[in-house]
């Protein structure tokens, strides 16, 4: 039987499983991008100032007091969203605008869906993965106001 209320819902993200201590990095980078079978204005080519937050939940600390240090993550992940993701187009595999731009040598970086937020976020958090780091959730900024977010799957 499922007890009515549970208060461990109520934590966040990392608390739930036992990783009580949560850091997270911001980095900011710029993109370019547009969406196929898609009525608003993302269906053409633009850009974005995109913001990505990344949280990492550990355990515990090490014998700095730290769960991660910033400086680690902004160096691994940082450098991976600079090289693959920064000031290039993020286009879905099958927009006909990349052979063009291949052709021409623009950056691109090729989705096998539309590079949607939600995309963007999925991508970054497996990168982080596989880069080490014990992700529980990646949220990444389009504009101000909105914020796609991918996140461990609890279940
Ligand atoms: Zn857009």
């Amino acid at each position: 039987m499922p007890r009515p209320f549970d208060p461990s819902a109520k934590l966040r993200a990392g608390s739930a499983q036992g990783k009580p201590y949560v850091v997270t990095k911001v980095i900011d980078f710029c993109y370019g991008h547009r969406l196929l079978n898609y009525e608003g204005k993302c269906r053409h080519l633009h850009g974005h100032n995109g913001r990505v937050e990344i949280d990492i939940a550990t355990e515990g600390l090490d014998k700095r007091g730290m769960a991660y240090d910033f400086s680690d993550i902004k160096q691994a992940i940082k450098s991976w969203i600079d090289k693959e993701f920064d000031h290039k187009m993020l286009l879905n595999e099958k927009d006909p605008v990349i052979s063009y731009l291949k052709e021409r040598n623009e950056p691109l970086y090729i989705f096998q869906e539309n590079p949607t937020a939600e995309n963007i976020a999925k991508k970054i958090f497996e990168e982080a993965v596989k880069l080490g780091f014990p992700v529980e959730e990646v949220r990444l900024w389009e504009t101000s106001d909105s914020y796609a977010t991918y996140r461990k799957d609890k279940f």
